[in-house]
Formats: C-alpha cells, structure tokens, sequence
C-alpha cells in the first residue's frame, strides 16, 4: 500500500517548504520536493495549500476517564479512538491519575490496547498518583521490560494535598526502577509527575535528584502552567536538562485561580531562556475540570484532546510567530521525552502519523495513523 501525498507545505515540525511525501507500510518512506511515481496500487493525494504535520504526541490523556474527587457522581467517561483521532492526537499516552481504587491498570491497559486495535498508537504509564505504585506485574521494572505499551510510570503526584507525600528515597527508587525497566527494553523509562499547587512545588524532584546517579530528566513534570513561581522552578528544571509540560486545558475559573494559560506559559518559559525543545504541551484529556456556573461550583465536566488543535489555532490567529515552537511542543519535543522514537516528526524512516491542516480555519482535514487514513479520504472517524 503506497500514498503519494504531493505540493503539502510540510512542517516537519520546523517549515521544510513545498515537499512530495511518500508513505509506505505505515511509514515515511522518503520526502522530497518532487516524488515522480505512478502505478495502480498507489493512492495519490494533492495537497496543495495545506500543511502537512506530524500527529500530535499526548504526553498525559486518561483515556479510560478520571476524576471521581468529591465523589462517584464526578467520574469522567472513557474515551474513544474518535476522540483522539479528531483532535489529531495519533500517540496518547494514558495514565491513572487520582483513583488508582475503582480504576485500575488493567481497566487502563485494556482502553489503550482497544486505541491500538482500531488504529490510535495509544502508550501508557504504570503507577498512579500514589507512592508505592500500583504495577500490573508486581514491579515497576517488570511492566516497563515485559508490557508493550507501557513506557514509563506516571502520574505520579508530589506538592499536592491528594498525593501520598512521597519522600526523596521513594522517589528516588522509583526513578531508578523506571529507568531499569526502561535500559532492559530500550523505552525511556521517564517518569511523569503531577506538581499539585502546594508550595513545595518542583522541591521533591530536586531533592531526589540531588546526590542520586540520576539523571536530571528522569522526572517529566507536568502541569506546570499552574503559576508564574512554578513556571520560574519549571524553567531552571529545563535549563538543566529535563522536560518540562505545560496542560493545555483549562477554564476560565482556573485561570482566574492563577493558572496560566498555555500559550502565555510557553512564551514565558522561552523569556526565561528555557531550551525550546524541552518543553511539551499536553491535553490531559479525561481528566475532571471544574464546572462553574454564576460563579459557583457546579460539578465537574471532562478535559478533551480538542484542546490541543484548539491551541494551535489560537496560535495561528494570534501569535503566528510562535507555530513552529507549538508545534515541536505538541509533536518532536513530548516524542523525545518519552523516548518515542518514530513519532512527533516528518522524514523517512517513521511512522507515517499524518495531520493534513488548513492553515486558514486552522481546521484538519485528514489525520494518517501509521499508513492509514482514520479521517479524511474514506476514514472511519470524519468530523
Ligand atoms: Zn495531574
């Protein structure tokens, strides 16, 4: 099965200009300004007008739902492969989050194995919020060698009144035994960490680093967007050497409460000289966010991954000056802290997760997920 996708304004994440690109077997097979191929089992698409980019890497979704503080009736559903695939997402990664007790791994593993069957090349973290972490196979390092999809552990939750409080010497081992896990399968082995708005904020992970063998990027905090003091630790984390992720969702309220929102969060980390390429964007979608109205809690409501195309978007209309270091966000630099080699880029030799984008509306009109086509041009998932 060969796609020739012709005259795309390709944007690898970085601008590459006018190029040919070539898909075979789920991959990237070569792109070039001009592919001359012909032949009855090729399938060719002009592109012209359009930018073609890299699917987006979700570094923290819940895909089999979350929530359920302040109760069973605030539980958020599981979510669909349409889901992800309309909002151009091609690689969620799921995690637990804050009940790891009526929601388990397996229930976990089972959402991002049905992602997988029907053409979302979903990933996953073993642990939860809490400390010690719930494993599918008794051990960390045993999920991360022996289960597939399984690449590191995550959320794992510090500086946060919901989090097990875990201290430098959990913490310690536990990256120790991701990163084990991890060498043994040749996956990354990182671990995700949600910084609640307590104000030891990025305390614990240095902590734990500090005089450890570890490396500085064994810990990927998220949520880091939740306000400016965080922001400022997050940016000294990421001059020296770690991801850091900004959550992409939000609301009003919140960013009343000091969130900041996620194209505001980025410029400023980049103010601070932190290295672009080390800061990632995610939806955290399937998480609860909280649902006001007339200014008072009404209940909670679920995070999409739309939030991601929402932003990008924003930044078109916006600050278009800003497309490449969004895109990279949402696409190479979440690939590369999670150690998702063939994801996040346009060049020969990975897999062929494909946006098509008008650049105009900023709306998608074909998302590709290994060779195929899941919206758009005869797919399954069109809007
Ligand atoms: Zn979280």
């Amino acid at each position: 099965m060969l796609t020739l996708i012709t005259n795309a304004e390709v944007h690898a994440p970085e601008p590459l200009g006018q190029r040919d690109v070539l898909i075979a077997d789920g991959r990237i097979a070569a792109v070039a300004e001009t592919i001359e191929l012909s032949g009855s089992g090729l399938e060719r698409l002009d592109a012209e007008g359009r930018w073609l980019l890299p699917g987006f890497v979700d570094a923290l979704t819940h895909p089999c739902g979350g929530g359920g503080e302040g109760g069973f009736g605030n539980r958020t559903p599981e979510l669909g492969t349409a889901d992800f695939a309309r909002a151009g997402v091609t690689c969620p990664v799921g995690a637990l989050g804050t009940d790891s007790i009526t929601r388990s791994l397996e229930v976990l593993y089972g959402s991002v194995m049905m992602l997988r069957a029907q053409g979302i090349d979903a990933h996953m973290y073993t642990g939860s919020y809490r400390v010690p972490p719930p494993t599918l196979t008794g051990d960390i390092a045993r999920d991360i060698t022996l289960v597939q999809p399984v690449i590191g552990v995550g959320e794992v939750a510090v500086s946060d009144h919901r989090s097990s409080q875990p201290g430098s010497d959990e913490l310690r081992r536990l990256a120790a035994d991701s990163r084990l896990g991890g060498v043994l399968s040749g996956k990354a082995g990182t671990v995700l960490v949600h910084v609640g708005d307590g104000d030891s904020r990025l305390a614990p992970l240095r902590d734990a680093l500090d005089g450890s063998d570890l490396p500085n990027h064994s810990f990927f905090p998220t949520h880091v967007n939740r306000s400016r003091a965080l922001l400022d630790e997050a940016a000294g984390f990421a001059r020296q050497g770690a991801w850091v992720d900004i959550t992409v969702s939000t609301t009003p309220e919140l960013v009343a409460a000091g969130d900041i929102p996620a194209l505001e969060a980025l410029q400023y980390l980049l103010s601070t000289g932190a290295p672009a390429e080390h800061i990632s964007l995610s939806s955290d979608a399937g998480g609860s966010l909280p649902l006001y109205r007339d200014g008072e809690l009404k209940g909670l409501t679920a995070a999409s991954p739309a939030c991601l195309l929402e932003l990008l978007r924003q930044t078109l209309a916006q600050e278009p000056s800003l497309t490449t270091e969004v895109l990279s966000a949402l696409t190479a630099n979440p690939a590369a802290a999670l150690g998702l080699t063939g994801k996040g880029r346009i060049g020969a030799g990975v897999d062929a997760d494909l946006l098509l984008l008008d650049p105009a509306g900023g709306e998608l009109s074909a998302v590709m997920a290994a060779g195929r086509w899941l919206v758009g041009n005869g797919g399954p998932y069109g809007y």
